[in-house]
């Protein structure tokens, strides 16, 4: 058993995992290889729709993307609307932005083709350290071992490395490292990936199929379950809102196009209020009601996660009669605009308990 840096063979132990992965590694739409290459484009979507979207939700989506923009230059073609048309329901739309932007760069300015290095990748819109690290690796066989959330875990288990150790971010840096791997980076970086998913769960790892228990500390201590731990981060902080649900006597419903946000940017959505820290009053909402209407609280909420906070956002609702010229949309072709998978789910609740008979 190795207890240092020093005397842990991560040589050794990367042969033991590729090995694994050339009979274990797992078969995505993603990895297709073409003259023995992987496609730089393929990787790169793949990554970004995996920062926040488990593998399974990922896999229809990337192939639906892939068979509307199959390349780089198609994709640079595409407007912002209809990369987020496509995104919808995958959440966290800056990464539809951050597309968007990189494949007009990337056509501009690098004749259509992912630069080579985790460094210049860098500079992309939406591409940070991971994801640079993970296409270089990949795509373009840099030598590097990407670090992301899951081989983090897997990292920090073999080395005995807990989450709270003040300097647990430069040793699994350094861990990382000492993984380099020349002939085959890419395939590293995915069997890595593949131990974290399959093998090296959060709970309940399956050390006992393990390749590489014999030389896991946390293994032979038996502290599978304590490693990583909890970090010392605080709890998600919660934000308050409240949304707009007005239908017409035509059944439509009225929508606006979000400006200017952080989040959701450029998307359709049901007028609301800003998000706060404290819970909206009945009479601080006047100001913010997007018609005249007889607006009533609808005890109905959305709760979740959303950018690293809690929302909850409270719906009020109301029926109006009106000629006035707004963004009004047929609820039967809700499907068919951009809107956050958060503003659909309201309008289900909504239409079931109000509209429905
Ligand atoms: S032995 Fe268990 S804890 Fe260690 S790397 Fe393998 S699966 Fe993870």
């Amino acid at each position: 058993m190795n207890n240092s840096l020093e005397d842990f063979d991560s040589k050794k132990v990367a042969k033991i995992l590729l090995k694994w992965f050339d009979k274990k590694g797992r078969n995505l739409p993603w990895r297709k290889v073409l003259k023995s290459k992987k496609n730089p484009y393929y990787v790169w979507i793949s990554e970004i729709m995996l920062q926040q979207t488990t593998v399974n939700a990922v896999i229809p989506r990337f192939k639906s993307f892939i068979r509307r923009w199959p390349n780089i230059k198609k994709l640079s073609l595409a407007s912002i609307d209809e990369i987020l048309h496509e995104w919808q329901g995958l959440g966290y739309y800056t990464r539809a932005h951050n597309i968007h932007r990189t494949a007009k760069i990337i056509n501009n300015d690098f004749g259509g083709k992912l630069p080579k290095d985790s460094s210049s990748l860098k500079k992309l819109p939406g591409i940070g350290d991971y994801t640079a690290g993970a296409v270089a690796s990949i795509a373009f066989l840099e030598p590097i071992l990407p670090i992301d959330v899951n081989i983090q875990r897997v990292l920090a288990r073999i080395k005995g490395i807990y989450l709270n150790d003040k300097k647990f971010k430069s040793m699994i840096r350094d861990f990382a490292s000492s993984f380099v791997e020349i002939n085959r980076p890419g395939d590293l970086t995915e069997a890595f990936m593949d131990l974290g998913a399959t093998l090296c769960k959060l709970n309940n790892p399956k050390c006992s199929y393990c390749p590489i228990s014999k030389y896991c500390i946390s293994f032979n201590k038996k502290i599978t379950n304590k490693i990583p731990g909890k970090s010392m981060s605080k709890a998600r902080s919660r934000k308050y809102g409240v949304a707009f649900f007005a239908i017409n006597q035509r059944g439509e419903v009225l929508l606006r196009k979000r400006k200017n946000q952080n989040i959701f940017n450029g998307m359709m959505e049901l007028p609301m209020t800003p998000l706060s820290e404290k819970v909206w009053t009945p009479d601080s909402l006047t100001k913010y009601y997007p018609i005249k209407g007889n607006w009533n609280d609808t005890k109905l909420s959305y709760k979740g996660p959303l950018s690293g906070f809690e929302l909850k956002l409270s719906i009020q609702f109301t029926r109006v009669i009106t000629r006035e010229k707004k963004h009004w949309f047929s609820l039967s072709e809700m499907d068919n605009y951009a809107l956050p998978s958060v503003f659909k789910k309201i309008i289900d609740l909504v239409e079931k308990n109000f509209l429905k008979n």
